[in-house]
């Protein structure tokens, strides 16, 4: 029987040691590696190839994702930028969600502006949208979801099988969710990304991204580009996203229960005009996300009734909620998506997008629940009180 996520993640590359029996593997720090004699390298000869600590955190991911390989890079955009180097090449199409990642966006675009791909940028989940833009033969197809800020969920087996129709390969970036949460390589997607950042480190004390290829032959061609073009991740950072991994099960769930008592207190306070929780019966996603994520994260946004006063003040009274942007972390953050994620777009681009200027985001930590909720509680008093 496959083993689960939660006992793949303590145990991968546990008890390897055979020089001093180390429970916990250790940092392999050496940048080089003696040959045996002439013209005889070891399994290892530069660590920029190949490192031992980077090789055991890049099997837990590919276990974890059910995929044949994994390389870990040095950021969540390196990896995405991996996965394009790959596969893409001049004349080539990516299609890519329009709400996706503003660094996504942004990679693509300056990408394709220097001739490097062509890029499309599609609501996926407008059917005739999506239709229009694999009319166009795209070598690849980048899915996000849940995106960011306002959870929309689109269906990755559908778009997958429409994608394969058309000669495409599929990738999703699972960062909002994890593999705990979401597994799209057994939904049909040929490739998983991650930002490693967010929940998979989970301590927001890492920079790190992932591809994980569900074909061999393709997550060896991921990894002779990684070494290629320099982009593989640093041994001290596969170590700490290991060590990060080990916890990574009980975390999402603690932090996606939390997230949901935390919806349940806003659904009520009567300065939220607007909120947005895959697990609400009026979420736009929430019937593909009853059926294709195994629980609806840890990830929620709402928009306050307010202008930017109230909005400076609900921000400034808040003591356990950090202003700050990423997500993933033990802690709690909040960030105010129009002056800091989503900044790069135009305030043309964010309405189109649905993002107003009242939206707040929240990636819910493992604080305990009732201390955030007294915390929001706080906060909305004193803004009521003026
Ligand atoms: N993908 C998603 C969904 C993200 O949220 C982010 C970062 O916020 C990235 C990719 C990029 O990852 P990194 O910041 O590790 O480069």
């Amino acid at each position: 029987m496959a083993r689960k996520p939660a006992t793949i993640a303590i145990h991968s590359g546990l008890n390897q040691d055979t020089q001093f029996g180390c429970v916990v593997p250790p940092i392999y720090l050496s940048s080089t590696y003696n040959f045996t004699e002439y013209n005889q390298p070891r399994v290892h000869d530069y660590s920029r190839r190949g490192n031992p600590g980077r090789d055991m955190v890049q099997n837990a991911l590919a276990e974890l994702e059910g995929g044949a390989g994994a390389v870990v890079t040095s950021s969540g955009m390196s990896a995405i930028h991996l996965l394009c180097t790959t596969f893409l090449n001049p004349g080539d199409w990516i299609v890519a969600p329009h709400d996706c990642y503003g660094g996504s966006y942004r990679l693509f675009d300056s990408q394709s502006k220097r001739g490097a791909y062509n890029v499309i940028f599609v609501d996926q989940s407008d059917e005739t949208a999506l239709k229009a833009a694999l009319a166009k033969a795209p070598k690849l197809v980048l899915i996000e979801t849940p995106s960011n800020p306002l959870l929309r969920i689109v269906d990755i087996q559908h778009i997958a099988e429409l994608a394969h129709q058309s000669g495409a390969l599929v990738a999703v970036d699972n960062t909002f969710l994890s593999p705990v949460l979401q597994q799209p390589l057994s939904l049909g997607a040929d490739f998983v990304i991650h930002s490693c950042t967010k929940y998979l480190n989970g301590h927001s004390d890492v920079v790190a991204g992932t591809v994980i290829a569900k074909d061999p032959q393709q997550a060896e061609e991921l990894a002779w580009w990684a070494n290629n073009i320099g982009v593989t991740g640093g041994a001290f950072d596969s170590y700490l996203l290991l060590r990060g991994i080990r916890t990574l099960a009980p975390r999402i769930l603690l932090q996606q229960k939390n997230a949901q008592e935390i919806v349940n207190y806003l659904i009520n306070q009567p300065l939220v005009k607007k909120l947005y929780y895959p697990a609400l019966a009026d979420h736009t996603g929430h019937e593909i996300a009853k059926r294709q994520q195994k629980g609806f994260g840890a990830m929620l946004s709402f928009e306050l009734a307010g202008d930017e006063t109230i909005i400076r003040r609900f921000l400034a009274a808040l003591e356990l909620f950090t202003l700050a942007e990423s997500l993933g972390g033990v802690e709690t953050l909040i960030s105010h998506t129009a002056t800091m994620t989503h900044a790069g777009m135009t305030p043309a681009a964010r309405a189109k997008a649905g993002i107003t200027d009242e939206l707040l985001r929240i990636s819910v930590g493992i604080e305990d629940s009732q201390d955030l909720i007294a915390d929001l509680e706080n906060a909305f008093r004193i803004v009521t009180q003026g």
